[in-house]
């Protein structure tokens, strides 16, 4: 049976990334990663997700240096998550590096279990404009994957899936919507709560998008706007 291993946030886009790959009928292998977000509820979601999928494996990998390091609203709790909205600039959610290290970690892992697939839920259309999660990006890491891997020489390397990249968040809730995803076990609200704030820009793309789709989102809002 082919093998993914999928990049497993908790949040709405990696899920239904889930819902994806076993859809075409890879063998599910996850991977979540611990880097200190303020949003470690995340981590929960995440784990309940790979049990609803039953994955192969789940690893948690511990990368709580970002947290030292800081530079993000997302690590650094002396900085503020915005909640006025998305503006043109990229902004101080911005994890540096992120899906960079995400990526490295998860082609070991891939390499050393023998997958043919890496799926990650990065987009490109109804996102802060985070560069990590724009094509050039990955176009780019799939090229060092491969030539700096023992797999990737020898003609077995493992190719990035990113089947969210040019979609609206609609059409991505429509696609997961169609595939029974469980929008319900997943959180996306950047602050964190037991009830996601409404708010922050991933509460309100995530919102925008249920209502383009014509579904109700299933988990709980502090606000609806
Ligand atoms: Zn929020």
């Amino acid at each position: 049976m082919k093998k993914a291993v999928i990049i497993l946030s908790g949040g709405l886009d990696s899920t239904t990334c889930m819902g994806i790959a076993q859809a075409q009928g890879y063998e599910l292998y996850a991977v979540t990663f611990d880097y200190g977000q303020r949003h470690s509820i995340e981590l929960h979601c995440a784990r309940r997700v790979g049990e609803h999928y039953k994955v192969a494996d789940h690893r948690f990998v511990n990368l709580q240096f970002l947290r030292e390091i800081g530079g993000s609203a997302l690590t650094d709790p002396n900085l503020d998550v915005p909640l006025s909205g998305i503006g043109e600039d990229i902004p101080i959610t911005y994890v540096p590096g992120r899906n960079l290290l995400f990526l490295s970690i998860a082609s070991s892992y891939a390499e050393v279990i023998g997958a043919q697939a890496i799926f990650i839920g990065v987009n490109a259309l109804d996102y802060s404009g985070y560069p990590d999660c724009r094509p050039e990006f990955i176009e780019r890491v799939q090229s060092a994957i491969t030539a700096g891997t023992k797999a990737g020489v020898e003609g077995r390397g493992v190719e990035i899936q990113t089947p969210l990249l040019h979609l609206t968040k609609a059409q991505i809730i429509r696609k997961g919507m169609e595939l029974s995803v469980p929008y319900e076990l997943t959180t996306s609200c950047y602050q964190g709560g037991e009830e996601a704030c409404g708010e922050c820009d991933s509460c309100r793309l995530r919102l925008k998008g249920f209502a383009e789709a014509g579904y109700t989102d299933p988990i709980r809002y502090r606000v609806r706007p």
